[in-house]
């Protein structure tokens, strides 16, 4: 007999040979009904695969990222199998999934795959799904791998890289394929699928191997959520944020200005001016001090950060000058500066924390072909600071930091996030620089102040930063896709290069710790977020334009007038729309511009010094005078 560990520490004694679909039929016959997948002491496997010693066991659903990904896994088969039926000449190579759905590279040799082609290939993948075929995995020898796949190189490259012994293939109905693992049990639960791209792609990303097409699908198990998967994906091509960028008018590129550098518009700036101030605001109440740093810094900078010789190859070569041979670099982060202006004075503990923080703007070099609206830019500007403290201090600042972060996201509509906890690769710690000791100090904070705070947590090891662990957010938009938004890093790295210290209370030379946060991130990658989460609504206190002033003909422009400067002069901003339209035309436009507040003036209104008020998806709310409508937006944008 061996014992079978489930997730909830149950132990079950089963006969050796026990397959994971027998656990779940020991349990209960709906469960094996749903399974679809399952985990072995770590290890991905079929729920058919024999169990034969002492083992850890998770049973998957549907309902579980890993279970997903067995199903397209699977359907990456399914639609290599109907690829060939079509193109029996194409070549396979690999196709693994995704996060949604799944590909498979192929190359199509002479032919080529266009959307018209898509109808047929969808068809015929369902039509042998349908069979209900089970997937049977079989070692097979290294030789005789290579003989099969002897007129395709691409699967005779990946079959070379492998070990004689662990060469396995996969055959479901008449289709076989170099595998690994993983598959539902049977292709009669694909009940839908769909192609929804096919895209060049070089063989493993290298622009000088041959170029394959890429075929995107996604599949379900039932048709409902086809249709519910693709309704989102044109939700998600609605909100792109390039696209409401444009139309709004926050932000734009320019060639002549340079690929990746964005160009923020009156009302982005307006946008970020007032997260900015808001962030700041924050910060002061929360005992940080502001301070700025130049665009540029010497290359020794960054020689002494570590940075030059970890990134600099890759980074934007330095700038040299005409006569003096100086080298400078473009800023791709604010630390090292933040060092320098923490080393003007001599600290003692009771000075410490010191916080300083800065909007500043770094320069980082990203392909022209990685490029991506404002989530992937080679100018960026971080919401960030340098938190320099006792090691005595660290929890309590860190939990000060989570706090400033859960206001940042409350404030602005984010309440679905999960916070990431990535610490040391336990088996690799050389990896890693600093003591056992403050890694320990550092790891323990950051996972009780996280359990303090109530967050909910994964922890990740191999994830941490080399120079200390951090915790980073994820937040889920409307749409529920994970974006990672703000981090916090304990680094022990930086306060030893730059020499760092403070006097502590025996009169001795202490190193501090340094504490590294942004809960934005950057300003352009969480306002391109904002505006995919919004889709442009905007919470009113941030909304560019908060109002706009419709007067009904040229003679009450000037009534208009006064109106627009007596709520600026409250800190209410906007416009007046004095063309030359019917006040039904500017509403529709104000609508389409998502200005929250439409307040029009005519005869009436400016007799009685009193406002027409229209509120974006709320319709009339009546005449108003100035004050009752200042004490009312007051109370609506409040955060
Ligand atoms: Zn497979
Ligand atoms: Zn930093």
């Amino acid at each position: 007999m061996i014992k079978i560990t489930l997730p909830d520490n149950s132990v079950k004694e089963f006969e050796a040979g026990v397959t994971p679909l027998d656990v779940a039929k020991s349990i209960s016959e709906g469960l094996a009904r749903n399974t679809i997948s399952a985990v072995v002491n770590d290890k991905q496997v079929e729920t058919t695969t024999p169990i034969t010693t002492d083992s850890t066991v998770q049973l998957l659903t549907w309902n579980d990222d890993l279970g997903k990904k067995a199903f397209w896994h699977s359907s990456a088969h399914l639609l290599a199998q109907a690829i060939l039926e079509f193109y029996p000449d194409a070549k396979l190579t690999i196709g693994p999934a995704i996060e949604s759905g799944f590909y498979y590279d192929v190359d199509f040799g002479d032919e080529s795959l266009s959307e018209k082609d898509f109808e047929k290939i969808e068809k015929k993948v369902l039509e042998n799904a349908k069979k209900g075929s089970t997937f049977s995995l079989y070692p097979v020898s290294k030789e005789e791998a290579l003989k099969v796949y002897a007129d395709n190189p691409y699967k005779v490259e990946l079959i070379s890289n492998l070990n004689d012994g662990e060469i396995t293939f996969v055959t479901h109905d008449d289709f076989t394929d170099l595998c690994r693992g993983g598959h539902i049990p049977n292709t009669s639960i694909v009940k839908a699928v769909k192609i929804l791209n096919a895209a060049g792609a070089y063989w493993r990303g290298n622009e000088k191997n041959p170029q394959l097409t890429r075929v995107y699908g996604v599949s379900f198990p039932k048709q409902k959520e086809l249709t519910e998967y693709l309704e989102r994906l044109e939700e998600a091509k609605r909100r792109d944020h390039r696209k409401l960028g444009k139309e709004l008018g926050i932000f734009a590129f320019s060639e002549k200005v340079g690929a990746g550098l964005p160009l923020w518009l009156p009302k982005g700036t307006a946008l970020r001016r007032k997260l900015e101030n808001f962030l700041s605001a924050a910060q002061k109440k929360g005992g940080y001090e502001f301070v700025m740093s130049p665009h540029i810094g010497s290359k020794e900078l960054y020689v002494t950060s570590g940075h030059w010789d970890k990134y600099g190859a890759d980074s934007f070569q330095p700038i040299k000058t005409p006569n003096e041979g100086e080298e400078f670099m473009l800023k791709p982060m604010n630390c090292p500066h933040h060092c320098e202006i923490y080393k003007t004075s001599q600290w003692s503990y009771r000075d410490l924390p010191k916080r300083y923080a800065e909007f500043g703007t770094v320069y980082r070099y990203e392909q022209s072909g990685e490029l991506h609206g404002l989530t992937r830019v080679r100018g960026f500007t971080q919401d960030d600071a340098h938190l320099f403290c006792t090691p005595d201090q660290l929890l309590g600042e860190f939990e000060a930091v989570i706090d400033l972060v859960l206001y940042v996201f409350k404030s602005l509509g984010f309440e679905d996030f999960l916070t990431q906890v990535s610490l040391r690769d336990p088996d690799n710690r050389e990896k890693y620089i600093g003591s056992d000791e403050n890694w320990e100090k550092a790891e323990n904070a950051i996972i009780t102040a996280a359990k303090n705070k109530g967050l909910k947590t994964v922890v990740e090891y191999g994830e941490a930063a080399f120079y200390g662990p951090k915790l980073d957010f994820m937040v889920k938009d409307a749409l529920g896709r994970k974006w990672q938004l703000g981090t916090i890093q304990v680094d022990y790295n930086l306060p030893e290069r730059f020499d760092l210290h403070y006097i502590g209370n025996d009169n001795e030379k202490h190193r501090p710790v340094m504490i590294h946060r942004a809960p934005f991130g950057s300003m352009e990658r969480f306002i391109a977020i904002l505006l995919e989460n919004t889709a442009g609504d905007f919470p009113l206190w941030l909304s560019p334009d908060q109002f706009i002033i419709l007067p009904i003909s040229e003679k009450y422009v000037d009534y208009a007038k006064k109106v627009s400067e007596f709520l600026e002069n409250h800190d209410i901003s906007g416009q007046i729309d004095d063309r030359n339209e019917k006040t039904g035309k500017k509403i529709r436009d104000a609508e389409l511009n998502k200005i929250p507040f439409m307040l029009v003036v005519g005869e009436n209104e400016e007799k009685d010094g009193t406002i027409s008020v229209r509120r974006r998806g709320e319709g009339d709310l009546g005449v108003m005078n100035l004050e009752d409508f200042i004490s009312y937006f007051k109370k609506e944008s409040a955060i």
